[in-house]
């Protein structure tokens, strides 16, 4: 059982050099992953404290892979939002993970925050990465004593308050399809600063340029990232048109419920939202009209 310490200097640091070793040294839920440290290393300010032990993973190097195929895109957990933007740039099937990997945080938090570290903060609400995958349908591989599992992102997230210590996430495997991504961010005044609302769209025209299919991911607005079918299905069949998604994403707000936190209140998170996505919609249209 994990038990909390004030100061890191309390804690035991393990690092294993393999995903075995690291797993066995995860098994008995005494210690916690250590990735990029970015959110475990404000543990104090937040009141959480620190494990007993932690098991470092961010130098395994089965969690450093980072490869794209014609069909797939498979980002190892312990890369960096640095690296995954330095990877995507100008990948024109993946400009909306790109954006989020480029433009979240900070860049000296991009240059330690790993992909796995960002989906596996249970109470992080406003990571841009999450979104951004769901928008993907991406899947991740969680590897514990028991074996390796493969989820879909949305039941990862809906499974991590009640799951059982000691699994690792080794890899995120994103489908690469045809059509447009897009990432929109809202911070209140810096950019450095956790955005209020994220909004994600990937969408897929046919041959006469009407929405043939649409995944749209809602972050930073409830205390999870998550999809919202509803909008997206009442945006296929017709053209790309920001006014009408904004207007939509309006009259479907009331699905959401805003949550209250330091940069924003609820309500107001779920005002701007529909003006997001008319502005996601809009960079859309804009790539449409480029192509
Ligand atoms: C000032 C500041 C601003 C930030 N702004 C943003 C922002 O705007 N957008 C954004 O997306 N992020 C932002 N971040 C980063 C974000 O808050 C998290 O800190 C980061 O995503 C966590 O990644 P990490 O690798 O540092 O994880 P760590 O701090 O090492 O770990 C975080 C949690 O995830 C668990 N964990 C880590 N890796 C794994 C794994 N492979 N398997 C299982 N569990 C794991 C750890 O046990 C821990 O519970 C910001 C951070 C800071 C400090």
């Amino acid at each position: 059982m994990l038990t909390r310490h004030r100061d890191t200097a309390s804690s035991v640091l393990h690092r294993p050099v393999t995903v075995a070793e690291a797993v066995d040294l995860l098994a008995d839920g005494s210690a916690s992953v250590l990735a990029g440290g970015s959110w475990v290393m404000r543990g104090e300010i937040r009141g959480d404290g620190f494990a007993d032990a932690y098991v470092l993973v961010s130098g395994l190097p089965e969690l450093l892979e980072l490869r794209r195929t014609d069909d797939a895109l498979v980002i190892g957990a312990a890369v960096t939002h640095a690296q995954l933007a330095r990877f995507l740039a100008g990948d024109p099937h993946l400009a909306g993970l790109s954006a989020a990997a480029r433009t979240s945080a900070n860049p000296a938090i991009r240059r330690v925050a790993t992909v796995g570290g960002n989906l596996a903060t249970i109470d992080f609400a406003a990571a841009d990465l999450v979104p951004a995958l769901l928008a993907l349908s991406a899947r991740v591989t969680l590897v514990d004593a028991a074996g390796e599992r493969h989820l879909a992102l949305a039941d990862y997230l809906a499974s991590r308050p009640d799951a059982a210590p000691g699994a690792l996430l080794t890899q995120v495997t994103v489908p690469v399809t045809p059509g447009l991504t897009v990432h929109e961010r809202l911070t209140m005044r810096v950019a450095g600063d956790y955005p209020v609302a994220i909004v994600d769209a990937h969408v897929r025209l046919d041959a006469d340029g009407l929405v043939d299919e649409a995944t749209i991911a809602v972050g930073s607005v409830e205390p999870v990232a998550r999809l919202w079918p509803s909008l997206s299905s009442r945006l296929v069949g017709a053209p790309l048109d920001a006014g009408v998604a904004e207007a939509t994403a309006r009259e479907l707000a009331g699905e959401l419920r805003g949550r209250d936190g330091v940069e924003a209140q609820g309500w107001y998170r779920l005002q701007v939202l529909p003006t997001l996505v008319g502005r996601a919609f809009y960079t859309l249209q804009q790539e449409t009209g480029q192509r």
